[in-house]
Parts: structure tokens; sequence; C-alpha cells
């Protein structure tokens, strides 16, 4: 049977490392929207130009162009067992449009929600550095460099990017909740949501996500 599994959450609760791992357990891929845009633009696919000209032009994307983006990406071969989508959907329009391809293809949906707390966010985020030079992420708290203020990699100089201040983490909080909830609450009356606490340490939250996916088929 299809598995898919969408995975919701503040920027923070660890979503795409999650993802990631699920995948390369459940061996299905992990389909982050961002990817797939810059994928089909760079290859100057129909789509991808479609999408280029909103973009430039500064309009939305509408949801029906993403949807059939994601649509091209999901009929790729490698699909067929299922996937994990982290980006998508962003509304319940998108949503719909998803849930009318997995029933039709009979599919097993499960929403992962990552639960997190602001306080937590806010500290993930504003204790992330950065290396100026060769980009690599370090954590202050949780993976910090060898030598504080210097990349491990390449000795360059770690620096906080303005997108993680905290009142910036707020802000984009905000905006993120305000997206997101029609979202939680459409999937929540689906009665395929399951949420997850994202406060205990990764290893825990990892067997959380697991026992929910792997369970039933
Ligand atoms: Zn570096």
């Amino acid at each position: 049977m299809m598995k898919a599994i969408i995975f919701l959450g503040p920027p923070g609760a660890g979503k795409g490392t999650h993802a990631k791992e699920i995948s390369s357990i459940l061996n299905i891929p992990h389909i982050s929207t961002g990817d797939i845009f810059r994928e089909a633009i760079k290859n100057q696919t129909e789509l991808g130009m479609r999408v280029k000209e909103f973009l430039n032009s500064g309009k939305l994307v509408p949801d029906e162009l993403v949807w059939e983006v994601v649509k091209d990406r999901l009929n790729a071969e490698d699909c067929k067992n299922g996937f994990i989508l982290d980006g998508f959907p962003r509304t319940i329009l998108q949503a719909e449009l998803l849930d009318k391809y997995l029933s039709e293809r009979n599919a097993d949906l499960k929403v992962i929600y990552l639960e997190a707390s602001d306080d937590l966010v806010i500290k993930r985020l504003s204790s992330r550095r950065v290396c100026k030079n060769c980009g690599a992420i370090y954590n202050i708290i949780s993976m910090p460099p060898k030598k504080e203020g210097i990349c491990d990699i390449c000795g360059g100089e770690l620096y906080q990017r303005s997108d993680d201040y905290p009142d910036v983490i707020k802000k984009r909080l905000e905006t993120y909740y305000k997206e997101t909830q029609p979202l939680i609450d459409y999937y929540k009356n689906r009665g395929v949501m399951y949420t997850i606490s994202a406060e205990k340490d990764r290893e825990e939250v990892l067997q959380g996500i697991l026992k929910v996916v792997k369970d039933g088929n």
C-alpha cells in the first residue's frame, strides 16, 4: 500500500531532520517542496517556467500550479510505495487536491505534527550559528564547534543569521501558526493527525514517529 506521510510543525521542531531519517528507514523519498521548485526552475521544465513567471512578478504561485509541480514529482517511479512531504500542503485547497490524489490510489495517509513550544523553538533557532566561509551549520547548545566562534571544517568565522534573532523568530512563528492552524484543524477532523512532542531528545522523537508510521500495515 502507498504510504503518504506529511510533516507539520514550526521551524526548529526538527521536521527536515526526522523526515530524512524516516525516509531512509522506510526507503521512500523525502520530498521537500522548496527543492522540487528549485529543480523544476533549474531544469527549465514547462511547469518550472510557469512557476518562475509568478515568482519574478512577485506574485504568489497559485495552489493549482503548486499542486501540478508536486503531482509531477509524486508520479515518479520512486514514489510508488510512498513518500514523505515536507513543506506541502500549505493551504486547505492544496490539502484537498492531495487528498483526492491519495484516495484514487488508496494510499494510507499519516500526518505527523511535531509540537514544540515557542520557548524551545526560540532557544533552538537562536543558538544556531553559520560559517561565513563554507556555510556549515552549528548549534552552540547541541552541536558546538570545537573552538568558540570558529568553524571546525574550514576555520572560518561563525555568525548568527538575522533570521535567527529571537524577535525575528517570534514573528516567523506568528506567520507559521496563522498559516498552519487551518491545516492542523483539517487533518484533525480527517482523523489522520498524530501529535508528537518535539521537546524530548532526538532519538525518542524518532521512535515516536516510527511507531506511528509503521503501525497498521
Ligand atoms: Zn566553514
